[in-house]
């Protein structure tokens, strides 16, 4: 085995550190850094306060389908991508700087956040998979999470189409989730990561994703 060297142990620990706050379970901590449980589970206690939570990861990827979870996971997915495509992150930190940027702006539109890390890790691993693709939506051509083998044409997404029995409040969260998903791409990804002239044609592909 090679030995990592200092600074590489200690970029581990800040990844794990980072993941840990924002809500990690330890099958994601073991899966993508290479620390030993043991120290996870320190690290763990010492940051959280309390042992890590036992039990199985969630494993469908139906959960991510109804209305409103499937607008949130498009939300954050559509980041993630953007992240990894044109700003040329890692997986790693495409995950933590997308996920942190869901919860921003689900704060500063007053939307509840539906999607947790864990859900946002395995959202990426069933992509990877090929369990999950991205479907356009035929009304706001935003692109939304959908079932590998589904439909392509002709579909409408759940922020255009929110069902009838959803609440004025639970539309507006859509909304708000959708809107969010502009401001990620027009405001805080582009102009401090990549040059704003190199990002037009992304722009143009992920700024599709607004409220009809
Ligand atoms: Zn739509």
């Amino acid at each position: 085995m090679t030995r990592k060297s200092v600074t590489e142990d200690a970029q581990e620990v800040f990844r794990a550190i980072a993941l840990i706050e924002l809500g990690a379970r330890m099958q994601v901590l073991e899966s993508e850094l290479s620390i030993s449980r043991d120290r996870l589970i320190r690290l763990y206690r010492e940051l959280r306060g309390v042992s890590p939570p036992k039990g199985m990861l969630p494993f469908s990827a139906d959960w991510y389908m109804p209305w409103l979870p499937n607008i949130h996971a498009s939300l954050f997915f559509n980041t993630y991508l953007f992240l990894r495509k044109e700003a040329s992150c890692s997986h790693l930190d495409a995950l933590t700087k997308g996920y942190k940027l869901y919860l921003e702006h689900c704060t500063r539109t007053d939307a509840e956040p539906v999607l947790d890390l864990t859900r946002a890790w395995t959202l990426v691993r069933f992509f990877e998979a090929e369990m999950l693709q991205l479907t356009p939506c035929c009304r706001c051509t935003g692109k939304f999470v959908a079932h590998k083998h589904d439909l392509q044409k002709g579909v409408v997404c759940g922020a255009c189409q929110p069902p009838s029995r959803a609440g004025k409040t639970r539309k507006a969260a859509a909304r708000a989730a959708v809107q969010a998903f502009a401001e990620v791409t027009h405001e805080e990804v582009i102009e401090p990561i990549i040059d704003p002239i190199e990002a037009v044609d992304a722009v143009n592909e992920v700024a599709a994703f607004q409220a009809a």
